[in-house]
């Protein structure tokens, strides 16, 4: 755990998110800039920088949980596939992104080509309020 880590404070209880599941290794929570509404993130309660770090076990233990977000997901947003994906990007703390749907060019830099670097913003927030509603939906028993 180190202080100056976003996801370790998360990880610890220090900072708030909406939890989808957590166990003694992993947490799940939503991403508070979702490319599409359930847009979660899974991550391990240990501090590794990026993914090929994480001892095997517990990237199984990661890929699971996002197998049973994204057959939710399917259930609860009625979409063909969910991608998982992991960048390494804003936060260096493995974080493993599962995204559903809606559009083939959802996780794709299709918009990037059309307007530029300068298009790029974060998604949007969404109210409190929604964003609790779509965590209780989503939340693994
Ligand atoms: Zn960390």
């Amino acid at each position: 755990m180190t202080d100056s880590c976003l996801f370790c404070r998360i990880a610890s209880g220090a900072l708030p998110a909406h939890k989808l599941y957590e166990d003694d290794h992993i947490l799940a929570f939503l991403d508070l800039h979702p490319i599409r509404a359930g847009h979660a993130l899974v991550i391990p309660k240990s501090h590794y920088p990026w993914f090929e770090d994480l001892p095997e076990a517990l990237a199984t233990q990661i890929t699971s949980c996002a197998q049973r977000l994204a057959r939710r997901m399917k259930t609860l947003y009625q979409v063909e596939r969910v991608a998982l994906f992991y960048t390494g990007i804003h936060v260096a703390h493995a974080h493993a992104h599962v995204v559903p749907m809606h559009h083939p060019h959802d996780v794709t830099s299709q918009a990037y080509m059309a307007e530029g670097l300068e298009g790029y913003a974060l998604p949007k927030q969404l109210p409190a309020a929604e964003m609790q509603d779509i965590a209780n939906q989503l939340r693994l028993t």
